[in-house]
Parts: C-alpha cells; structure tokens; sequence
C-alpha cells in the first residue's frame, strides 16, 4: 500500500542536498509517497506521482516527527506539591525522586505500562514519534529490571538509570550501591537495554561524583550497552569531560560548563558523522527543567559557536520538568537560550536522532522511517512563534 501526502505547503526535511541548501532542507509546496512505514518519494506536489491513497494537508507545514532522547516515563504519583515548594523559594536538589521511588515501587506493573502509553499518546499528539526512556525510580535489581522491561513495550530506546540516585536506605553505604548498579544490577537490566546513564553530580549528595560515575559507565560499556550522561546540570562538575572520554552517545543538560568542557563538546561535535553517527558526542539541552525549576538556562550559543551538536529534550519527569512537549521545549530554546527557530527545530528533530545513534529518524527522505508531524501552521516558525498552541501533531 502506497499513501500520497500532499498540499504540503512547507516542507522541513533535514536533508540540505534538496530545497533551499540551508540545513533544514526546505521546500515549499512539496508532496512525500509513503510506503508501509517508509517514505518512497519525496519532492514538489507538481511532480508527485500517483498513490493507492492519498491525503491533503491544504498548505499546512509537514516537518520531520520530533525526537525526544532524554525522558523518564516509567513512573507513578506525581510531585506537583514539591513544584508548589520550588516556586515559593525552596531550590531543586534531586531529593524529591526518593518520593517517586515509593511511589513507583508500590505501582503494579499494568499500572505503570498503562501511565507509559498515556503519556507516549500525550507526546505523539503533540508531534513526537520517538521517545527515549530511562529507568531510575526503582533504584534495586527486581524494580530496575521490571522499569526496563515496561519501557521496553513501548519504545526500543530503552535506558538503565540504575544511578540515578542512591536510593534512601543506603545512603550512608554507597559504595555499596555503586557496586550493586554496576553488578547484579547491571547483569539483571542489560537485556532489556540498550543504552546506560549515570546522573553525575558531586553538588547533590544524592547523584554519584565522578569516580562513581566512572565505574558504573565502564562496567556498562562492557556489557554491551551505550552510553549517556546526566552531566553539569547542577554545577560544573566532570560529568561532560567524563562522556566525551568514554564517548558516550550524548551528556544531557549542560547547564553549567567550563571553558574547557565546552572545548571538549566543541572537539566532539566536529568528530560526529551526522550521517551514521556511531560515534562521538551529542550536547543534549533541556531548558524545560530549567523552566520547571526556574533556574538560569544553558548557554547554546556558547556551545553552537564552539563547533557542538546540540539537540533538544523534554527530560519529561515528575520532579524537575513534568512536560511532555517537545513545541514548548522549542520555543524556550528559542526565547530563553538564543537559538534562530531553524537551529531549535534541527536540534529537536535531527539533533535528537544523532543523539540516539539513529539515521533512520529526524529527517525526511527516500529510505527513512515515514515519522512526520503535521503543524496546523504554514510555517515551522509557529513553533516558537506561537508558543503554548496546540499546533503540532504526528500524522
Ligand atoms: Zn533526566
């Protein structure tokens, strides 16, 4: 079965070999063939040729679906009391994920997988096609793994977080925590991942300081698992310089960096093959945790005129930024960090597949997944432009 998308008034494909030359690769009253879940064909609505079925977006924008690497789905209850505290003047610590752990804990499994595909729907209906998730509110070996295998239903970018806090009971142990996530832990979570994170932070007592960080990573790369980084969100502490050494696929906020750290996010942007990128590291901004925790943003510009590849998530989680709209996250990037909207939208789209390792998503071409987002807009500009509507949605 073939299916005609036309009346495509803009078109943003990420590919710079057609339309316009500039990196979103622009056309303008463009038509794509679909075929099962790829595109067949992409060009002018003039040219297009003919298909089993078709539709008419009567001039709307098409732009590719928007992917979202960094997110923490996999969760129960929700924290909208500690929002309340932080917007009255208590500052974000990390502490409050001890809450969701109980909570989440106490949640049964179709409970939790029940949560997760509501919140997938909520992204999807704002226009993304792809989510990364993260395990991290079980924090032991059966809850770790039982957090993998729901994730693993829903999306294939699925990541063990088993350090993402030391859970409460063995805070005054945690060497012996370290020893656990990047043992048993580990062993018990692997199969059902396929990517590894540590929240690296030697400012919260919580988080794990670099050794830890370090530990944990290198036990996960041998067993087989890429690699991904919380780093620098609350200070400047090793989190970048310890992903780029380790290449990791991508180290996630970068709110607060060294002259140095940029340098090296610089160095390892350039190293990226945006084509197949197997290796290298991406800079992963997520301005709405700090939105959400009313906190000074990352500087993009810094990291964009240092060579970086940047993308853009949603961090979705019930603590520090509990959205799961990748068009908000747009237009923060945009008003708050400095980015043109064509910068915001690669980083959300393009910048977010690099970020996952994939060429088969973030762009809109013969051969690629056929993930495409309709805005009811006739520019991606509207995406910043008019920030809050519901605008976008996966077709
Ligand atoms: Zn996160």
């Amino acid at each position: 079965m073939s299916h005609l998308v036309t009346g495509i008034g803009q078109l943003v494909t990420n590919d710079p070999a057609v339309g316009d030359g500039s990196p979103l690769g622009l056309l303008e009253h463009a038509a794509i063939v679909v075929e099962d879940d790829r595109i067949a064909w992409v060009g002018s609505a003039s040219t297009a040729p003919s298909a089993d079925t078709s539709t008419d977006l009567t001039g709307r924008a098409v732009v590719p679906g928007f992917v979202d690497s960094h997110s923490h789905l996999v969760f129960a209850g929700d924290r909208a009391g500690e929002f309340a505290a932080r917007m009255t003047g208590e500052p974000y610590t990390g502490g409050g994920i001890a809450t969701t752990m109980a909570a989440t804990r106490a949640a049964s499994d179709e409970e939790l997988l029940a949560h997760v595909r509501s919140l997938v729907a909520e992204m999807r209906a704002q226009g993304t096609t792809t989510v990364e998730i993260k395990s991290g509110y079980g924090l032991d070996v059966e809850e770790e793994a039982r957090a993998l295998r729901i994730a693993a239903q829903v999306t294939s970018e699925v990541t063990f977080l088993g350090a993402h806090v030391v859970p409460p009971a063995m805070r005054d142990r945690r060497d012996e925590y370290v020893k656990l996530v990047a043992g048993e832990m580990l062993e018990a979570c692997a199969p059902y991942a396929r990517w590894a994170d540590v929240f690296c932070e030697p400012a919260s007592t919580y988080a794990f300081d670099g050794d830890e960080t370090r530990t944990v990573l290198t036990a996960c790369a041998a067993a087989g698992l890429e690699l991904r980084v919380h780093g620098n969100q609350l200070s400047a502490g090793p989190g970048v310089q310890i992903a780029v050494e380790l290449d990791a696929a991508s180290v996630d906020h970068c709110t607060h960096l060294t002259d140095a750290d940029v340098a090296a996010l610089g160095s390892a942007g350039s190293r990226l093959d945006l084509e197949n990128p197997a290796t290298g590291t991406v800079s992963t901004l997520l301005p709405g945790v700090e939105f959400s925790t009313r906190s000074p943003y990352p500087d993009a510009r810094r990291l964009l005129a240092a060579g970086a590849v940047v993308a853009l998530a949603s961090d979705c989680n019930p603590g520090s930024c509990f959205t799961s709209s990748m068009p908000l996250v747009i237009a923060l990037a945009v008003r708050e960090m400095g980015m043109s909207p064509a910068e915001a939208l690669w980083s959300a789209t393009l910048g977010g597949a690099i970020a996952l390792r994939r060429n088969d998503i973030g762009r809109i071409r013969v051969g690629a997944r056929a993930d495409l987002t309709v805005l009811d807009a006739p520019s991606y500009l509207h995406l910043a432009y008019r920030p809050g509507v519901p605008l976008a949605r996966a077709l």
